[in-house]
């Protein structure tokens, strides 16, 4: 094994040499061209959609006294379907959302030119595009000197592309976590986050950057509000399962479930919706997710009201979403400037909140789970391992054992004339003979697994590793030592000795019981030897009960 170690060493460093020898012989500091010589200018576009029927044309007013001469810059934010088109006297720029090798590339977020009308022209600058599909995603126009229009223009982008990134980072983390642990729950959470980011993507346009990369070219539309729709119904039943709404109702849970499988099957069945029935269902999408919003934030103040656990939780999770619903209802036009990237961080915390309160849940369950394990596991009276986690630990020290090559020696314990102590002394003192028993084994060995109370007064010892000579010593001492446990304890008469009897591994031993039973043969040779003393299993089997 360290042969092959080291061969493995040697060979990544020769594979090291050998390529830093490559790279050094190459032109070192050369530079590298990337990419090829433009052949016709890209500066523009044709436009295609210009002038069709059907499509609304907005006007922005020259100043008093005509366009000061100064260059303009103009972006059409969330025009989320079709063709805009940006044009004065001499300049037309065309550009449409779902494809950024449209866009002027001076400007990422929305649809962007900068012009230049000549001075003291009083013709408007105008704006063509389709009619909005979304009522409650309003078009934004952006006017301003290139320099700030353009800066702002970043700071948008930038905190689209970090939302995005967040939210796919929970997704990685999620994977990772049902990777390591195996909770369905963490599957459930990376899908739903998944498909949130998606929605992010397609409702930010980060998805045509810098070409369109998700497969829903001509229903981007659609396939975001079919989303909303189907993200509505899980979020609401996911938050409703992190608050005690879910134990104290449990039929809510079970409608809920309901309503978001609806709420999945018609959001999949979006592409195929007329357009009007589209905006109807995003705004009632919309409206229905401000309304759990706040049903969520009046059900976390009454738990934190009433002590119940999550509310905090709950509520620093639908906060931010809270102050977007105000804003809609109090101040739609301030909101609809930043709705997008309100939307993508109130989104983005509501899912890390999500995520943590999932993990501390789990973390939770495994605890108990633990918990309740190590009762089912341990003796209450003495708190050593019980029978069944004896056995267990034997089978895999002799799993071990066999593995290594090395030896392994168990040793049996019982206490003689036990029903004595309890028949002179009472139950009680019995108890306390136990409990000190198991203090002391639990005392003379490093791990306190290899010690367990086998049932009554009775207790087996593992000693993995051990030449039975040397466990045969160290057996010995201690069933010496334990004898002087009625000093120890005080009572007047009681009189503490131990049986013990030794068992080794032996090649042929298929399972944990011939070994038990040679150590027990060996216990029993030891009582019928007159007691407090140590016997070590006969060298064939049937010859220990000969002994006596
Ligand atoms: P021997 O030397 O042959 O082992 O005799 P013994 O009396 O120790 O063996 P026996 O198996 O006849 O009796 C064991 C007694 O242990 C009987 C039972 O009442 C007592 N015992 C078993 N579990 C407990 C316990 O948890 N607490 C107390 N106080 N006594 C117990
Ligand atoms: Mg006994
Ligand atoms: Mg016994």
């Amino acid at each position: 094994m360290r042969a092959w170690r080291a061969m493995a060493v040697a060979l990544a460093l020769t594979l090291l040499m050998a390529m830093s020898a490559g790279c050094m012989r190459a032109a070192p500091s050369a530079p590298v061209v990337v990419g090829e010589t433009a052949q016709v200018s890209d500066d523009m576009r044709p436009c295609v959609h210009v002038h069709r029927p059907g499509r609304e044309v907005l006007e922005l007013p020259a100043p008093a006294g005509g366009w000061p001469g100064h260059p303009q810059a103009i972006v059409v934010l969330n025009a989320l379907a079709g063709e805009v088109d940006i044009r004065d006297r001499l300049r037309d720029r065309c550009g449409t959302l779902d494809d950024a090798r449209t866009l002027d590339s001076r400007f990422r977020a929305g649809v962007g030119t900068v012009l230049v009308p000549e001075a003291g022209d009083t013709m408007p600058i105008e704006i063509e595009f389709d009619p909005n599909p979304l009522p409650l995603w309003r078009p934004i126009v952006q006017l301003g000197e290139p320099a700030p229009v353009q800066r702002a223009d970043i700071v948008r982008f930038a905190i689209r592309i970090a939302s995005l990134a967040v939210v796919l980072t929970l997704v990685m983390s999620a994977l990772l976590s049902f990777v390591a642990t195996r909770e369905r729950a963490f599957l459930t959470y990376a899908a739903t986050v998944g498909a949130f980011a998606v929605w992010l993507a397609l409702l930010s346009g980060l998805w045509a950057w810098p070409r369109p990369w998700l497969p829903v070219a001509g229903f981007a539309v659609e396939a975001m509000v079919g989303l909303a729709t189907a993200l509505v119904g899980v979020t609401a039943l996911a938050l409703v399962r992190q608050s005690w709404l879910r134990l104290r109702f449990p039929a809510l849970e079970h409608g809920l479930r309901w309503a978001a499988r609806v709420l999945i099957v018609l959001g999949l069945a979006t592409p195929w919706l007329p357009d009007p029935a589209i905006a109807a269902l995003s705004v009632a999408t919309e409206i229905g997710f401000y309304l759990a919003i706040a049903a969520f934030t009046g059900v976390a103040m009454l738990a934190l009201w009433r002590g119940r656990p999550g509310g905090a939780s709950l509520l620093a999770g639908v906060a931010p979403f809270l102050g977007v619903a105000a804003f809609e209802l109090l101040a739609p036009t301030a909101l609809a400037v930043w709705k997008v990237e309100a939307f993508m961080l109130a989104g983005g915390w509501l899912s890390l909140t999500c995520s943590m309160v999932l993990t501390l849940r789990l973390g939770l369950l495994r605890q108990q789970r633990d918990e309740m394990r190590r009762l089912a596991e341990t003796d209450p009276l003495t708190g050593l391992s019980n029978r069944r986690a004896a056995l267990d630990r034997l089978e895999r020290c002799i799993a071990e054992a066999r593995r290594d090559g090395t030896p392994l020696t168990i040793a049996f314990l019982d206490l003689d004339h036990f029903k004595r102590i309890n028949d002179l002394h009472g139950h009680e003192c019995g108890d306390r003979v136990l409990r000190h028993v198991a203090h002391t084994l639990r005392g003379a060995f490093r791990s306190a697994d290899h010690v367990a109370r086998m049932g009554g007064e009775e207790f087996l010892v593992i000693l993995p590793g051990a030449e039975p000579e040397h466990a045969y010593t160290r057996i010995d001492a201690l069933r010496t030592m334990l004898s002087g446990s009625a000093v120890v304890l005080d009572v007047p008469g009681l009189s503490v000795t131990v049986s013990a009897g030794l068992g080794a591994l032996q090649d042929g031993d298929l399972g944990v019981d011939p070994l038990l039973q040679r150590a027990d043969a060996a216990m029993y040779a030891a009582k019928r030897g007159g007691r407090n003393r140590t016997e070590f299993e006969a060298v064939r089997a049937g010859e220990s009960k000969e002994t006596a």
